[in-house]
């Protein structure tokens, strides 16, 4: 059950050696923080402190309690921003921290129907500038909101 290291921070690890983005809330064992992606300004993560690489290593509390906080961010993007999708994504295939991405995705974002890891659209400048200036501008409210939900 327990993953060899779990819970020593090892300074080889991007995620152990800093927050992995701009710190918006830390909780005992988990952090949101802003992915700084140029493209999608509100790209959020929430990043499991420990080591631990898969959902089903955590204990039953555990996982409850990254649900809520990934949900809890989802609900604070879907009210301030009104995404046409939310995109929850756990990956993880580079460092063996659990952890979510939770990313606003709209119709005219520069990826869209894409994932914002693959082909950009072709022809889409103008629309994914004035979609990523949008989403900037919310940016403050969301930083703030999300400080409040899970601060
Ligand atoms: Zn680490």
């Amino acid at each position: 059950m327990s993953t060899p290291g779990r819970g020593l921070p090892d300074p080889g690890c991007p995620l152990c050696a800093g927050d992995g983005g701009t710190l918006l809330v830390r909780g005992g064992a988990w952090r949101v923080v802003l992915a700084d992606d140029p493209d999608y300004p509100a790209f959020t993560r929430v990043i499991w402190s420990a080591h631990v690489a898969e959902m089903s290593d955590l204990g039953r509390a555990e996982r409850d309690e990254l649900v809520r906080v990934v949900l809890a961010v989802e609900e604070v993007q879907r009210a301030l921003l009104a995404p046409d999708k939310v995109n929850l994504a756990s990956l993880g295939n580079l460092v063996p921290h659990l952890h979510w991405h939770v990313i606003p995705r709209w119709r005219d974002d520069r990826h869209f129907p894409e994932p914002v890891w693959g082909r950009a659209a072709a022809g889409r400048e103008a629309a994914t500038e004035a979609r990523r200036a949008s989403v900037a501008a919310l940016l403050p409210a969301y930083v703030d909101a999300i400080a409040r939900r899970l601060g």
